[in-house]
């Protein structure tokens, strides 16, 4: 079986900073039709706690903020977000949800100009997508495609440092 980390809002847990979620509920067929194991993560519950501020990025001179209210928040957003990856080693993938500043791929920066990739996705050693991506079967495959070549590479990694 295949493991994979997600979203902890999008497997239907009220985790989001307003006590919601953003269930697709869709995935949880996927997964099982494909033999993988969805395991939910959420880095801001983890850390902070939910209900709790929203958060959002904000660029500084040459370094980008989270803002939680006054608080600055945004190594820890990391530390919390490479702790998650490193807690489950065995993991293949990562499904984020749009948005976020954790686990959005293109997320809006105050006073940036340009969008950035959350927390979760900058730190992730494996492939990674927002659910968004898997509505239709062509993203859900391409995904798939993705986290099974990352899975042979390590595969073929192991066997090599076996000798
Ligand atoms: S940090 Fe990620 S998992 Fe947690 S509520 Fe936000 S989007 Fe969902």
């Amino acid at each position: 079986m295949i493991k994979i980390l997600i979203s902890s809002c999008v497997m239907g847990n009220k985790v989001r900073w307003n006590n919601s979620t953003r269930h697709y509920p869709e995935l949880h067929q996927w997964a099982q039709d494909k033999g993988i194991e969805l395991v939910p993560v959420c880095p801001e519950n983890e850390l902070f706690g939910t209900p709790r501020q929203n958060i959002r990025l904000v660029q500084v001179g040459d370094s980008v903020e989270g803002r939680m209210g006054k608080e600055e928040v945004y190594k820890q957003m990391i530390k919390k977000s490479r702790e998650l990856f490193s807690r489950h080693p065995d993991a293949r993938g990562f499904i984020g949800l749009a948005n976020s500043p954790s686990c959005g791929i293109s997320v809006g920066v105050k006073n940036r100009g340009s969008v950035m990739k959350g927390t979760m996705h900058l730190t992730s050693p494996v492939p990674s997508c927002e659910a968004n991506q898997l509505r239709t079967e062509e993203g859900r495959q391409k995904f798939l495609n993705r986290v099974l070549k990352h899975h042979a590479s390590v595969a073929q990694l192991d066997r090599a440092s076996a000798f």
